[in-house]
């Protein structure tokens, strides 16, 4: 029987493929603890996915908030900075840590980087609210250094964790530290930029962080270069002529 129905999964497959059909639409798991997850109604469940990521971000919060892995952060850190945004995000932008606004705030890119990273969000016709922001490390670490190794293998559980939560289907890592991190590389954001590599189910671009575009403005021109190549991988339109 097992067999009968994977010749006719690959069969339907080839002929999906002969049509132009080569990408098929990620079904997100639903979890079964939200009422309306068991009705078999797709409004439902969807609601019930949601309640169960955005249950399942608030847990993890809350263990976050209790971390002292790194001993200077602990010692240093005004809070935790955990992320922000929609908990069903098709996009995530990853990022290198707290600064100094983020820390004295507890929401992650608020600074000038982050307005600039707004900017660069709705210049893609998105909503901040609609994407997840998040950093590899939760705590700032003293004086805006980057981050250690160590700190970023302490970390490593939680971006990895929201990111299982979420099941973006793209992430957009912003800078060499975030790049590195998810990537698992020890190559230049230089060398990154312009490929595609993929994290779990997810589809990962790399780009410069909004950061080192304060400091050297002529890069807009290449982020903005990736995030049309992003928004045309998303099926985001752009406004004509951008
Ligand atoms: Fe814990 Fe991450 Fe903060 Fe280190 S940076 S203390 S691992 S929450």
């Amino acid at each position: 029987m097992e067999v009968c129905q994977s010749v006719r999964l690959r069969q339907r497959l080839e002929s999906l493929a002969r049509a132009g059909v080569l990408q098929l639409p990620r079904l997100r798991p639903t979890g079964v603890s939200f009422p309306g997850a068991a009705t078999g109604d797709p409004a439902s469940r969807e609601a019930g996915a949601d309640h169960d990521r955005r249950r399942g971000l608030e847990l993890l919060q809350a263990e976050v908030a209790a971390c002292t892995a790194c001993q200077e952060l602990t010692a240093t850190r005004t809070q935790t900075v955990f992320g922000a945004g929609s908990p069903a995000a098709r996009l995530v932008f990853l990022g290198e840590a707290p600064g100094a606004d983020e820390d004295a705030s507890g929401q992650p890119f608020v600074g000038a980087a982050g307005q600039l990273l707004t900017k660069i969000i709705e210049a893609c016709t998105l909503r901040r609210e609609e994407v997840y922001i998040l950093n590899v490390l939760k705590c700032r670490p003293p004086g805006n250094r980057t981050p250690q190794s160590d700190e970023v293998g302490n970390c490593r559980k939680f971006f990895e964790r929201q990111l299982e939560i979420i099941r973006p289907e793209f992430i957009c890592c912003l800078g060499t530290t975030a790049a590195q991190a998810l990537l698992q590389t020890g190559e230049s954001i230089g060398k990154l930029r312009g490929r595609w590599f993929t994290h779990a189910d997810a589809m990962v671009i790399c780009t410069y962080h909004p950061s080192y575009l304060l400091r050297t403005p002529a890069a807009k021109r290449d982020v903005w270069d990736d995030m049309k190549r992003l928004m045309d991988r998303m099926g985001v339109a752009l406004e004509p002529g951008r």
